[in-house]
């Protein structure tokens, strides 16, 4: 998943992650469904319609000057100027939410630009794949062994049964970094799908679509989080703040994101309200 060696990595990502379950637990579990509950999330919030996005859909809902689908190319930090696609927009506070090594390298003569290069991230190719038959539901489940090639999968149909029609059921498949998408990989992934009894033979792939994710998982190595604080207080000297997984470089999930987001406004109210 990391595309890293373990030593290249240190332990402050694990936290939240990595379930660290007793040794009779382990003994345990191989005879017995498990009775705790382990990780973040063995428990969560889905939007009934509309997947994720119904939650942006609903927070955007009363925001009258908003601007989509524009890609910003460079940020003034010292003179409070973004620029995007010709636009100039001034701002007085600016919250960037976009990956930290994407913003740095846009800033405009600031020296925080050249540390871009040092943030390293593991870039993820996903196969989404609609599926007509039936299967029992799952959220998702890891797959650690070195033949496959491909760490996690997921269900997007078991979140809410409005992701996919009665009779069908919707697949994500994680590969670890950059895959050419190929007819080969893909007759791969159904084998070892059906192989490992996910999908059944009677079912009938209904079509399938190859994801690139430029940022997918940052890598934790020895100067991530002294350079990503030094970027972030001095980022905040100029009225700048990051909200989010990837604004803040690290590994975190969509809720994380969300309560850093209210942060960052509280913060900035409380801040124009004293000066
Ligand atoms: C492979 C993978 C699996 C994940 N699985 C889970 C999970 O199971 N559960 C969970 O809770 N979270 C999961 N996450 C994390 C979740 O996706 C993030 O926490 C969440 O998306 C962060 O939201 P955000 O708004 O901060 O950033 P993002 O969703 O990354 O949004 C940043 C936006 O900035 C845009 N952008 C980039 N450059 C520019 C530019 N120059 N100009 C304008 N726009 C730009 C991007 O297009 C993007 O839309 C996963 C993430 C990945 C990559």
């Amino acid at each position: 998943m990391w595309g890293c060696e373990p030593s290249d990595l240190t332990c402050e990502w694990c936290g939240n992650f990595v379930p660290v379950p007793s040794k009779s637990d382990i003994k345990r579990s191989a005879i017995l469904k498990p009775s705790k509950e382990y990780g973040y999330n063995p428990s969560f919030y889905y939007p009934k319609r509309g997947g994720c996005g119904a939650v942006i859909d609903a927070l955007t809902e009363n925001i009258s000057q908003l601007l989509v689908n524009t890609e910003i190319s460079q940020i003034d930090l010292r003179n409070k100027k973004v620029f995007a696609n010709g636009i100039i927009i001034s701002y007085e506070y600016l919250v960037n939410t976009l990956p930290l090594s994407c913003f740095l390298e846009m800033l405009q003569s600031s020296p925080l630009k050249m540390l871009a290069d040092d943030l390293r991230c593991q870039q993820v190719t996903v196969l989404l794949i609609a599926i007509k038959g039936y299967h029992h539901s799952f959220s998702w489940i890891y797959f650690p062994d070195k033949e496959d090639p491909f760490f996690r999968i997921g269900m997007q149909s078991s979140f809410s049964s409005n992701n996919a029609p009665a009779d069908s059921y919707s697949y994500y498949v994680e590969f670890p970094g950059l895959i050419n998408p190929s007819r080969s990989m893909e007759k791969k992934t159904i084998q070892i799908l059906l192989k490992k009894g996910l999908i059944n033979e009677s079912d009938e792939i209904l079509f399938s679509i190859w994801k690139h994710i430029p940022y997918g998982y940052v890598i934790y190595d020895n100067q991530r989080t002294s350079i990503v604080n030094m970027v972030l207080k001095d980022l905040e000297n100029f009225q700048c703040l990051c909200a989010g997984r990837f604004a803040l470089w690290e590994y975190s999930f969509i809720e994380k994101a969300l309560i850093q987001g209210k942060d960052v406004a509280l913060k900035i109210h409380t801040h124009s309200k004293s000066v």
